[in-house]
């Protein structure tokens, strides 16, 4: 039927509800960028010893490019040590 496919949801479609800063994670040049970091860093900077996972801004850096950009503001993590951080932050 036609109909399914009408409502089959596109991205053009989706409401935009996230913080307009969250488009820098959507860059090509983010996500190589914290590939390659995270492959230079390979441990959880928590010393929790797990693999790192994540790039996570040790200053958070709420939509400031300058931050975000900012390679020494950057730390490798664990994705439960940084959804552990990121509760702190909130
Ligand atoms: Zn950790």
């Amino acid at each position: 039927m036609e109909r399914a496919a009408k409502f089959k949801p596109e991205k053009k479609h989706l409401p935009k509800r996230r913080p307009s800063h969250h488009s820098l994670y959507d860059t090509r040049f983010w996500r190589e960028s914290s590939k390659r970091f995270l492959e230079q860093n390979q441990n959880c900077a928590c010393g929790c010893g797990h693999l790192s996972e994540v790039t996570d801004h040790i200053v958070p850096h709420r939509g400031d490019e300058v931050l975000f950009w900012d390679r020494s503001n950057w730390q490798p993590l664990a994705k439960k040590c940084h959804d552990l951080k990121s509760l702190g932050e909130r």
